[in-house]
């Protein structure tokens, strides 16, 4: 492919890769081809690989630790960037930190915590890039990656560098604008709330181990995470209701298709068994939305994210 050896020429240091299975790339471990796969861009490179991709009219997408992502078997008809992890950059100043997109959330806790600049704690153990969890507004324990959030610097799909404000991002549960629009998010800068390195240890120990008990390892057991959103409240003295307690009750615990099945200890996560293709997870998640439907007359919303045909 043309376009490839000129990225390579252009960027000798990336990996440039062509007809790239994905399923190396995801936490499910699932997922066909993608034709060109780009890895080890920094966040000052991206701009110049996207006015490539543009000008040779090649459709992209950009992912970081591919755990909120089911590739179809098919493979996908982007190319795919993957920013993760390779010259992450965190840089504080009290308590705010800015942080390139490309950094692990846990690495991002561990630094927030080990450096006193405030608490991220809730971030502990999330499977992901701080992009990522900026994009979709991961969280747990009641926090969320767009709380403390102050600006992010964002590459648009035209290759234009900007800076946005958190007001402009439009974060609702598990929601933000770039849902949509597809811009990357390079670095973000957060202001965090003033905490003790004692007090965040021991709430992050606190986590790993919930985490531990309650959710499977990804490494031995391939997933990514909850597969349906919890259930927004109606009303203001209504909580939002965990979409794993009504598919519990639908009795979707004891579904299997294929190599996909419900984890044993959580009803809305789906794990990999061997042989487990992604049409098996997209079924199951369907015969999962369909028994909570009947039952309650509530329609689930998919959290992960599934690309390409199904
Ligand atoms: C075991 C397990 C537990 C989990 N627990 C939680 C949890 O407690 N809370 C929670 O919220 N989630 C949880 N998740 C889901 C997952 O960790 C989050 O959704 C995470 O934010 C995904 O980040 P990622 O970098 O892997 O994104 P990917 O899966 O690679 O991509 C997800 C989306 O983000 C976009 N994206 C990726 N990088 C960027 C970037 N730099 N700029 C803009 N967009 C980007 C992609 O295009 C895609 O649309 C869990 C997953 C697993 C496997």
């Amino acid at each position: 492919m043309k376009l490839a050896s000129e990225i390579r020429t252009l960027f000798p240091q990336l990996r440039v890769s062509e007809n790239v299975p994905l399923r190396e790339y995801t936490t499910f471990r699932l997922g066909g081809p993608c034709p060109l796969l780009i890895e080890g861009a920094t966040a000052g490179q991206l701009p110049d690989i996207i006015k490539l991709l543009n000008k040779a009219g090649q459709p992209f997408l950009v992912i970081g630790q591919g755990a909120n992502l089911i590739i179809s078997d098919k493979g996908i008809r982007q190319a795919v960037i993957r920013f993760c992890f390779d010259k992450p950059v965190i840089k504080s100043k009290g308590s705010r930190v800015t942080v390139s997109g490309d950094t692990l959330l846990d690495d991002l806790a561990v630094f927030t915590i080990e450096n006193e600049t405030g608490d991220l704690s809730y971030c502990s153990g999330i499977p992901g890039t701080v992009g990522g969890g900026i994009a979709g507004n991961a969280g747990a324990f009641g926090r969320q990656m767009g709380d403390h959030l102050v600006s992010v610097e964002l590459l648009g799909l035209d290759g234009k560098v900007r800076t946005v404000l958190h007001n402009e991002l439009e974060f609702a549960y598990r929601h933000s604008k770039l849902k949509g629009t597809g811009e990357i998010v390079l670095e973000a800068t957060f202001e965090l709330p003033v905490a003790k390195k004692e007090v965040m240890r021991i709430e992050r120990d606190r986590i790993m181990q919930f985490r531990k008990d309650h959710h499977p390892d990804w490494h031995k057991e391939p997933c990514a995470g909850s597969i349906f959103r919890n259930i927004e409240p109606t009303s203001a003295v209504e909580r939002r209701k965990a979409a794993g307690f009504f598919l519990q009750e639908a009795g979707a615990h004891l579904f299997r298709v294929g190599g996909a099945r419900l984890y044993e200890k959580h009803a809305n996560i789906i794990v990999a068994d061997p042989g487990c293709t992604a049409q098996d997870v997209w079924e199951l998640s369907e015969k999962m939305a369909a028994a909570v439907k009947e039952k309650f007359g509530i329609e689930l919303i998919r959290e992960v994210r599934f690309l390409g045909e199904f």
